[in-house]
């Protein structure tokens, strides 16, 4: 272990040539990240890693990127650390949820900008992205197309504040649909149908719902016997209130509560 070794430092020039190069049409929604890695890379350089790769302080910018490569593979516990805070924060806002589809639990690490291609960000913390292992996979390498993301960035994107679900239960079934809500803009709303089609993510819902609305039904058919109709509602709507403040408004499971919640008060009608 060379734990006296400073970490290689990376020339913040060579990185904004390479976002430029990859990035010809100027895209504003990663501005933040250039932005956020002089930051990085100061709190980095402070880091003792006594780690290996950080002998060569002379470095031609492929080593450097290589370095990264490795501080991210060997799980550094720097990174580890702070992958740990993701997870954690990511469970405080949203239950642990995968924040690209809200169906199930995110349990690996997406990189926005996939690191195949952009292996300088594969430790930014601003591209690292919990999420479950399916929407990781159907992302793959895609993140841009015609000049827009295709995915919305859970960070930082205005997206994640609004209601993109819409679920209608008739009969007691229910199907998906895409609500804008105050989204007018059409770069955003396209960035939310190409992600809810490239993550298919309305069928995902149906498949998960299936089960689950049965379950809602018996005992939300119980309670109407019991307490009535209209405290029912009463009670179906605090659930879909619990249910957003713990898994986010974009979560099948707060869209299906509030499906629910518009099919019994159809009823009263
Ligand atoms: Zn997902």
């Amino acid at each position: 272990m060379l734990s006296s070794q400073k970490p290689v430092a990376i020339s913040i020039d060579i990185l904004r040539t390479s976002i430029k190069q990859k990035y010809s049409a100027n895209k504003i929604f990663l501005l933040n990240m250039i932005a956020d890695i002089e930051q990085l890379y100061n709190k980095l350089d402070r880091i003792n890693f006594g780690v290996e790769i950080f002998t060569h302080r002379e470095g031609i910018p492929t080593d450097e990127v290589r370095a990264l490569l490795h501080l991210y593979s060997s799980k550094t516990m720097i990174v580890e650390e702070n992958i740990e805070l993701l997870y954690k924060s990511n469970r405080e806002s949203i239950g642990g949820k995968c924040p690209y589809c809200g169906i199930v639990e995110a349990l690996t690490i997406d990189h926005y900008l996939p690191q195949e291609l952009f292996p300088e960000y594969c430790i930014h913390l601003s591209n690292l992205i919990p999420c479950c292992t399916v929407c990781q996979g159907k992302k793959g390498i895609k993140y841009i197309e015609n000049g827009l993301p295709l995915f919305i960035h859970s960070y930082n994107s205005i997206i994640t504040s609004n209601t993109i679900l819409e679920c209608r239960v008739i009969d007691w079934k229910a199907s998906y649909y895409i609500n804008y809500g105050n989204i007018t803009s059409a770069a955003n709303r396209n960035t939310i149908d190409r992600q809810v089609h490239l993550l298919d993510i309305i069928n995902r819902c149906k498949l998960a719902s299936i089960d689950r609305i049965d379950e809602y039904r018996r005992n939300i058919e119980d309670r109407i016997k019991k307490i009535g109709l209209s405290d029912t509602i009463g009670f179906v709507d605090k659930e879909a209130k619990y249910l957003e403040r713990q898994y986010g408004s974009n979560s099948w499971t707060s869209a299906l509560m509030r499906g629910i919640s518009v099919h019994l008060h159809g009823r009263t009608q």
